[in-house]
């Protein structure tokens, strides 16, 4: 975080070709926010802490939302509407448990009954394929039979997000993310599941300037031990940066 204190350094950050320069958003009071969330999260251990415990759905709390060590990064944005009022945007990481919308938080950037009918079947029989090929001993043939059509799906599945995922930006301009994502070698699995993008997609389209923004770790600590409860981490560099240029361009007009 070099010397400045955290609220005032980047946070969310992308180089944009258009303008030549590097737009970004500092933690900001993103950051009091999210310690705020990082409070209720330890005293109700659940995704839905705003509803009392009557009304909380068993489904969403934290020993099944992360089970075990697991861990998710979560966003907090703060953002400006139409007459000048604060609005505070909230969105979690792909949680890999199947649980995409919950009241509240911002949305993914495919809708859940597209996802649900395009890419989770072909997701589901990607994944059905690896745990046959990984019941085979590793000199079967018939294992890399296995691995050949596994790669097949994925390699067919992949076009078809980069033209679903479509990112906006605060030009009022939209494309899809086989357009927007630049950095060299292809675009990595994931990319637009992170918190940024969500959180970006959605005050852009619906009329909302934001003006700080942070992400934070939260479940068991991460294996390699990087990753600690309540530590806070910049836009990932592999899947958000090369996308954010673009995402936050119109942003500081
Ligand atoms: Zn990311
Ligand atoms: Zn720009």
């Amino acid at each position: 975080m070099g010397q400045f204190p955290l609220e005032e350094s980047l946070s969310c950050f992308g180089f944009c070709e258009r303008c030549g320069v590097r737009h970004g958003l500092p933690y900001g009071k993103s950051v009091v926010y999210a310690q705020a969330m990082m409070e209720q999260f330890r005293s109700k251990r659940r995704l839905d802490y705003e509803v009392c415990d009557e009304e909380a759905d068993p489904g969403l709390s934290f020993d099944r939302v992360l089970p075990g060590d697991r861990g998710h990064m979560f966003g907090v944005m703060e953002c400006v509407g139409s007459v000048g009022e604060t609005v505070w945007l909230r969105a979690f990481s792909s949680l890999g448990t199947g649980i995409r919308d919950v009241n509240g938080w911002v949305p993914y950037l495919v809708e859940t009954e597209v996802f649900n009918r395009v890419v989770l079947p072909k997701q589901l029989e990607i994944k059905r394929l690896t745990q046959v090929k990984n019941q085979l001993d590793l000199n079967d043939p018939a294992r890399q039979r296995w691995e050949r059509e596994r790669k097949q799906i994925s390699r067919g599945l992949m076009p078809v997000i980069h033209d679903l995922y479509q990112l906006s930006n605060f030009r009022g301009e939209t494309e899809p993310l086989k357009a927007v994502f630049k950095a060299k070698g292809g675009i990595p699995g994931g990319v637009g599941d992170c918190c940024a993008p969500k959180l970006l997609n959605y005050a852009a389209s619906h009329g909302l300037r934001p003006v700080s923004i942070a992400e934070f770790y939260w479940g068991g600590t991460n294996k390699s031990g990087r990753k600690q409860p309540g530590d806070f981490f910049v836009a990932c560099e592999e899947k958000c940066q090369p996308i954010l240029g673009f995402m936050l361009c119109g942003i500081d007009k």
